[in-house]
C-alpha cells in the first residue's frame, strides 16, 4: 500500500506514525484497523459527535436518496439550517455563506474583507495554519519555511501562556499593534486580524478566556476587521461556548467554520455581519457548486441535532476537566510535562528537556505520540516546536475512555 501510494497519489501526501495505520471501519470513539484492532480515537475532531453517528448516517442517506442539487434552486435545508446555526452566534452576525472545506472558507472571508476595508494586510499568529488554497497557503507559516507567506501578510508570536493571566491579552494586543504599524509603514492597509481562538497550531492557548479582545479592539482600531477561525473550536467543542471566540466575549465581524460541521461530510461556511458583507454583495456573485447543497445541510443539521440531543457540550466540558485533573495528577511524576492546558475536549500536553534548559522537546513528543499509537491511543503533537501532545477526541469521548489514554501516555512517558 505505501508503495502503491508512492505511485499513485505522489510525493506531496504524508501519513501519521512510524508505523502507519491502515483503517476500515469506525464507531463512536473507536477505529478499527485491517487486522481487527480497535484504537481509542482521540484526535478526530471531523467526527465529532462519533464515528458514523446512525443519526447523521440516516439522514444524508435519506436527503441523497431524495435529492442532492446545488444552492440556485429553492430548498428548505439551506433556509433552516442557516435559520438554526446562525441562532446559535450573537445576533449580529446575520448572514451564512456555505461552502465545503475550511480552506474555502477562510478564502471567501478574505476576500469579503478586502472588498469591505479596501486593503489586504494580514495579521495571523507565528505558526498559524488556515487552509490550502493560493491566499491560505500565504498566510499558513505551519507548512513550513519552504511555503513563503505573502508580502501583504505579518505574524505575531502566539499568546505566551507562561505570562500571569492579566499580562496575557495586552502583550498579545502589543504585537498585533506592532504588526499593523509595520503594515501600515510598508503602505499596505489593514484588512484584518485572522486567528484561531484556540490556537491549534501554535500549541493549544485556551487561557485566560477574555484574553483575545484587546487584540481585536486595536485591528479594528486600525480599520481592519476580525476573522475568527473556528475550523477547530468551533460546534461545542471547548464545552463551555458553541464557539471559541465566545468564551474571549469578542463578536467576529467574520466566523469561518468547517471540520466537525457534516462529521466527516463536506460542509464549512462563513457567519458575517450584513453590513460587512454588504461590499462583495454588491461587487460579486458567490456560487459554490457543491458548498450546501441538501445532502451537506442534512448531515449539518443531524449535527446540530446530536449536539444537542446527546449533551456534548456538558460532555466536553465534564470530561475534558476529568481527562486535565488526570493530566496534571500524571505530571506531578514526570517532570517531562511542562504544561497541561485546554478548553472543553481540547487539550494540550506540554512536553519538556528534563535538563535545566527545559527547552521544548518535539523529539520526545514524537516518541510519545508513536509509543501511544503502537498501545491502541491515536492523538498527535502540535505547536511550532512540535512538543504539545495535542489531543482533541470525538465529543463523545468518556470518563472511562480518558482513563485509558492517561494509562497509554503514563506507560509510553515511562517507557
Ligand atoms: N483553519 C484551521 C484552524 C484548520 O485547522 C484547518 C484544517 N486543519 C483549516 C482552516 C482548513 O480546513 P480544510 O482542511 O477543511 O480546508
Amino acid at each position: 500500500m505505501l508503495a502503491r501510494r508512492a505511485r499513485l497519489l505522489g510525493p506531496a501526501y504524508r501519513l501519521f506514525y512510524q508505523e502507519p495505520l491502515h483503517l476500515v471501519r469506525g464507531e463512536g470513539v473507536w477505529l478499527v484497523d485491517a487486522h481487527g484492532r480497535r484504537y481509542l480515537d482521540a484526535y478526530n475532531n471531523v467526527a465529532a459527535v462519533g464515528h458514523c453517528h446512525p443519526h447523521v448516517v440516516a439522514a444524508i442517506a435519506r436527503q441523497a436518496a431524495t435529492l442532492n442539487t446545488h444552492t440556485r434552486y429553492l430548498h428548505d435545508g439551506i433556509l433552516d439550517y442557516a435559520e438554526r446555526l446562525l441562532g446559535t452566534m450573537p445576533a449580529a452576525l446575520g448572514h451564512l455563506m456555505l461552502t465545503c472545506t475550511g480552506s474555502e472558507a477562510n478564502d471567501l472571508a478574505l476576500r469579503i474583507a478586502a472588498a469591505h476595508t479596501g486593503g489586504n494586510g494580514l495579521v495571523i499568529t507565528r505558526f498559524a495554519y488556515h487552509g490550502v488554497t493560493a491566499a491560505l497557503a500565504e498566510a499558513s507559516p505551519s507548512l513550513g519555511t519552504q511555503v513563503r507567506l505573502g508580502s501583504h501578510v505579518r505574524t505575531v508570536p502566539a499568546p505566551d501562556p507562561r505570562l500571569p493571566p492579566e499580562q496575557v491579552g495586552p502583550a498579545f494586543a502589543r504585537r498585533v499593534r506592532a504588526a499593523i504599524a509595520e503594515l501600515q509603514a510598508s503602505g499596505l492597509r489593514p484588512a484584518a486580524l485572522l486567528v484561531d481562538t484556540v490556537f491549534s497550531s501554535d500549541g493549544i492557548l485556551t487561557d485566560p478566556p477574555g484574553f483575545l479582545a484587546e487584540a481585536v479592539d486595536a485591528m479594528r482600531a486600525a480599520g481592519g476587521l476580525f476573522i475568527a477561525d473556528e475550523v477547530q473550536p468551533g460546534l461545542g467543542r471547548t464545552g463551555e461556548a458553541m464557539w471559541g471566540f465566545l468564551r474571549h466575549g469578542v463578536v467576529p465581524d467574520l466566523v469561518t467554520m468547517g471540520k466537525p460541521m457534516g462529521n466527516g461530510h463536506p460542509l464549512a461556511g462563513v457567519a458575517v455581519r450584513p453590513e460587512v458583507m454588504a461590499a462583495f454583495g454588491s461587487q460579486c456573485r458567490y456560487f459554490n457548486t457543491f458548498g450546501g447543497n441538501p445532502v451537506a445541510v442534512a448531515a449539518g443539521m443531524a449535527v446540530l441535532d446530536v449536539i444537542e440531543g446527546e449533551g456534548l457540550m456538558a460532555n466536553a466540558l465534564r470530561v475534558g476537566a476529568y481527562l486535565r485533573a488526570r493530566l496534571d495528577d500524571l505530571a506531578r511524576l514526570h517532570p517531562a510535562i511542562g504544561d497541561v492546558r485546554g478548553a472543553g475536549l481540547f487539550t494540550g500536553v506540554e512536553l519538556l528537556g528534563t535538563d535545566a534548559a527545559r527547552a521544548p522537546d518535539g523529539a520526545a513528543a514524537a516518541r510519545v505520540v508513536n509509543a501511544m499509537r503502537r498501545r491502541g491511543v491515536l492523538v498527535s503533537s502540535a505547536g511550532e516546536h512540535g512538543n504539545v501532545l495535542k489531543i482533541r477526541p470525538p465529543l463523545v469521548f468518556g470518563e472511562a475512555h480518558a482513563d485509558l489514554l492517561v494509562e497509554a501516555l503514563a506507560a509510553a512517558l515511562e517507557a
